[in-house]
């Protein structure tokens, strides 16, 4: 059983990314299989794990707007997960299947294809890196997944989009995906010394009724440095960083939650 999560906010600069590599390659440390997608068109994660977007010829574009076999796409990284890479030319694929019968539906039908190949070696985490907006492709993110896990900076203003992600979420249950379901906030680049963040993290989590994902990603100088290594912080860090450890916790704590019988389904008010 494949669990797909969509890592979401289409703020930009909240840890999407840093979370998808670092939540992938621990997950992987635990044995399992897991895929990467990059849905950002700055394909971010696809350089961060070493690849340069520039010498591939297949990539997400291509399964999502031409219909490309995923597999002919997925490459093995260095950090023991797979990736299915972004191109600059996704830049074009919203656009490209805004007028498309069905978009909504093409990366879930991708990872369908993938299990369908892949059988009995298929994935057990599929993490989606979502783009900084709430577009086309944020949308078929969250139709294809089963949960959504939240970054959130926790900082004053922070909140201000969380309403509007929950209205998106909303609506795709309603029209394209009943079973997905919220796992939660998770606080990322977290200043544990200041009670600011706290306050925020605790507003946001009561105003919006969400769970947070513990234990919160405290800021560390050696999240900066990973992406240039071209691999994730749990393979160039100390083992004792505490990014690197908070990661490995969190994702412990998902394969938790992935084996939870799924919650009955309350009518989900619509937030504001
Ligand atoms: P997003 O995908 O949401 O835009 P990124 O994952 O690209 O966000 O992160 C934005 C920036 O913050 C990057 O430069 C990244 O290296 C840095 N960063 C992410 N997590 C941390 C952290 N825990 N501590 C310090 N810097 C971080
Ligand atoms: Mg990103």
């Amino acid at each position: 059983m494949t669990t797909t999560l969509a890592i979401a906010n289409q703020k930009g600069g909240v840890a999407k990314t840093t979370t998808v590599a670092s939540l992938g390659a621990a997950l992987a440390e635990l044995g399992h299989k897991v895929l990467l997608v990059d849905l950002d068109p700055q394909a971010c994660l696809t350089f961060s794990l070493g690849i340069d977007p520039e010498d591939l010829e297949l990539s997400v574009h291509h399964v999502l707007t031409k219909g490309l076999d995923p597999l002919e796409a997925v490459i093995e990284t260095d950090d023991g997960v797979d990736l299915l890479p972004a191109t600059i030319e996704l830049a074009r694929a919203e656009a490209d299947l805004l007028t498309r019968t069905g978009r909504e539906h093409v990366i879930k039908s991708a990872i369908e294809s993938l299990a369908e190949d892949l059988g009995d070696e298929g994935y057990d985490w599929v993490l989606l890196d979502c783009p900084p907006s709430l577009g086309v492709l944020t949308v078929a993110a969250l139709t294809a997944a089963d949960g959504v896990l939240i970054p959130l900076q926790c900082e004053t203003l922070s909140h201000r989009g969380v309403g509007q992600l929950l209205d998106t979420v909303h609506d795709v249950r309603r029209f394209t995906n009943r079973k997905l379901e919220v796992w939660g906030v998770l606080p990322t680049l977290y200043d544990g010394r200041t009670n600011h963040a706290r306050t925020v993290l605790e507003t946001i989590s009561e105003t919006y009724d969400l769970e947070v994902v513990e234990p919160p990603i405290p800021k560390t100088i050696k999240f900066a440095e990973a992406p240039a290594a071209g691999r994730s912080i749990l393979a160039t860090a100390a083992r004792s960083n505490k990014g690197a450890l908070a990661y490995r916790e969190v994702a412990a704590n998902l394969v938790t939650r992935s084996q939870r019988p799924k919650a009955k389904r309350k009518p989900t008010a619509k937030a504001t």
